[in-house]
């Protein structure tokens, strides 16, 4: 990392931060040669993923729909905007950790799924309902029953 005012390439970290929602590290440097003080952001390389959908057809990966989906089930319900944005972002990364670029558009609901299973069972059985994504409907008959506990 090459200093912006002298050029000097030796530098140190004084301080690093993850941004909001995971996509970018930003870290504070100094040069050791004139002490100034610079900000880094070091960003993962987007890669553009392919939504199969259940007919078929593709299209662009949309972080937005998912989450809009995701703030639909969970409407009225003690969920944080922030806890959203914090499942949203991890389901995107999973994604992109995955070997290949195109996704069906099952296994990115079964992602949505599983995750409001451990934050909300209201909103998970609502998000579950809609994707119809319970594999079987004993399970989908004991959920809710706990939630009517
Ligand atoms: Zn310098």
């Amino acid at each position: 990392m090459k200093c912006p005012y002298c050029g000097n390439t030796e530098t140190k970290v004084v301080d690093k931060r993850e941004t909001a929602e995971f996509e970018a590290t930003r870290r504070r440097r100094e040069c050791l040669k004139c002490e100034k003080r610079f900000t880094t952001y070091e960003r993962v390389e987007h890669i553009d993923i392919v939504v199969i959908k259940k007919d078929g057809r593709k299209e662009p990966f949309d972080k937005e729909k998912i989450r809009k989906g995701v703030l639909r089930a969970c409407e009225k319900r003690p969920v944080t905007l922030e806890q959203i944005d914090i499942i949203v972002s991890r389901i995107e990364s999973d994604l992109r950790k995955l070997k290949t670029t195109e996704i069906k558009s099952e296994k990115i609901g079964e992602k949505v799924i599983n995750a409001l299973k451990k934050l909300d069972k209201v909103a998970y059985i609502r998000f579950a309902s809609v994707y119809r994504s319970f594999k079987d409907v004993k399970d989908f008959e004991k959920e809710i029953k706990e939630i009517k506990k």
